[in-house]
């Protein structure tokens, strides 16, 4: 699947069975996905689409225009 930076926008492809581990032992606040850092810039990656394990769903046109 998908991320995208939201400073440079550069995109990376990370295997969705990476983000499912990431989130299912993640305990920390259901509404924030798995969270990345771009090897760019260090800026926040932020999933094109996912659907976390909770049931949550994040698009990254939910947090960039
Ligand atoms: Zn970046």
């Amino acid at each position: 699947m998908k991320y995208i930076c939201l400073q440079c926008s550069s995109e990376e492809e990370i295997p969705l069975q990476v983000v499912r581990n990431f989130d299912a032992m993640d305990d920390g606040d259901p509404t924030v996905p798995p969270q990345f850092r771009c090897e760019e810039c260090g800026g926040a990656m932020y999933p094109e689409y996912y659907k976390g394990v909770h049931g949550y769903e994040y698009r990254i046109s939910d947090v960039k225009k």
